[in-house]
């Protein structure tokens, strides 16, 4: 039977970056970028390996000095040596040309290069670089991503589109000239890297902008004109809610329409936040939109006026928190387990129909109700938790549900 649900992905080629494929038949990826300096080698190996295990399929570091080009080796080797394969991206600024060049370990260690058009040089140097980078692409067999930014637009590229728009009948405005530019300046440089000798299956674009209506119109444009893979993300999101807020609203419409085959999600860390926040978002954006399933979701109602105490919120958070925790386990242990649902209600109105439709939901007692929490499986009522320990039980009742129901997986 055909999933009611399933969104057509408009077609790509598939370019593959280490152990990971991007775009073709593959599942939208998700990834992140670090934000330690690269030249601490062990501090960014940390960092990525916390990404991965939070479960960024894809992890970008800057390359930014020829100390930073060293340390990528070392980066690599310690994830190695931590039985992490995740693939490193290296993000090159101004001198890429020179630090692959002079860092062929480096060169090799990464997965694949982002080189950003705007900031590879100017004018005659411009192309001298970037020629150079996709020349390097080529020997090393490594994939790239043109990555254009609305903050680093070619300038020399922006300035012909003002003229020959100049020159038009009606010219368009100034909103229209950027969407155009950004767009040109990503294709035009994928046309170059093809010429130069890079296959077409060995590049990625993105066209990143901070407002949520140009990011939408600009990917509608690059997915009408190619058939590259796609990067998504809105850069420079902003911090908690109004970055997730901003990139799900940009992203989410592009991922309906089957635009996409990467993700990231470019939060600002809260002060002391943790950066495997956006992989967090990333991942559930994908899940909620029943495009992929990572970890089990739980659906928890947002209290009112029936409902006195906290209780029902602080379970709500507790449980997530546990299977997210129990997760890298249980994938190893337990096949389909991310796709299980659970409920956490505040009082009968909605309470036992919405735990009914979860694989398993408890429905708490709300003000003036009878002290006991009915747990339904798989719609069925099974027990009633009373007490203090509430918590704890329905932990434990999920794990007799995850060992029961959902195959283990067989090791060789
Ligand atoms: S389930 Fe009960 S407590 Fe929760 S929002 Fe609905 S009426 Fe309020």
């Amino acid at each position: 039977m055909s999933d009611p649900y399933s969104i057509p992905r408009r077609p790509t080629l598939g370019v593959k970056v280490g152990g990971v494929t991007i775009g073709g038949d593959a599942p939208v990826v998700v990834q992140s970028m670090t934000n330690t300096d690269t030249e601490d080698y062990l501090a960014t190996a940390l960092q990525t390996a916390e990404l991965a295990r939070a479960g960024s399929e894809l992890v970008r570091i800057t390359v930014n000095t020829p100390e930073a080009a060293a340390a990528v080796p070392k980066i690599r080797e310690h994830l190695d040596r931590l039985g992490l394969s995740v693939p490193l991206i290296g993000d090159f600024h101004y001198n890429g040309h020179r630090l692959l060049t002079d860092h062929p370990e480096c060169a090799q260690a990464l997965a694949k290069y982002r080189i950003n058009p705007g900031n590879v040089g100017h004018g005659k140097k411009r192309d001298e670089q970037f020629a150079q980078m996709i020349e390097l692409a080529c020997k090393y067999d490594k994939p790239v991503r043109i990555g254009v930014n609305w903050g680093s637009l070619d300038q020399d590229l922006l300035a012909r589109i003002m003229d020959e728009n100049a020159k038009r009948p009606e010219p368009k405005d100034a909103v229209q000239i950027m969407r155009e530019a950004m767009v040109t300046s990503a294709l035009e440089s994928a046309e170059k890297a093809v010429e130069i000798g890079l296959p077409a299956d060995h590049i990625v674009l993105s066209c990143k902008v901070s407002g949520v209506q140009d990011l939408i119109a600009i990917y509608r444009e690059l997915s009408a004109r190619s058939r590259f893979a796609l990067h998504l993300g809105l850069t420079e999101a902003g911090m908690g809610s109004k970055g997730i807020v901003a990139s799900t609203a940009a992203m989410g419409v592009l991922l309906q329409e089957g635009i996409g085959d990467t993700i990231r999600v470019s939060l600002t860390p809260e002060p002391g936040g943790k950066r495997t926040g956006e992989v967090i978002v990333a991942q559930e954006m994908l899940q909620t939109m029943g495009l992929r399933a990572f970890t089990p979701m739980v659906a928890a109602c947002p209290g009112c006026g029936r409902t006195t105490s906290t209780f029902f919120q602080e379970l709500a958070s507790t449980i997530q928190e546990y299977v997210r925790a129990q997760m890298p386990q249980w994938r190893t242990e337990y096949d389909g387990v991310e796709n299980m649902t659970l409920a956490v209600m505040g009082c009968v109105v909605n309470g036992p129909g919405e735990s009914k439709h979860a694989n398993i939901g408890i429905s708490l007692p709300g003000t003036g109700e009878v002290p006991a929490a009915p747990v339904f499986e798989d719609g069925e009522k099974t027990v009633t938790l009373r007490g203090d320990n509430i918590a704890e039980e329905f932990k434990a009742i999920v794990d007799r549900y995850v060992a029961r129901t959902y195959q283990r997986k067989l090791h060789p």
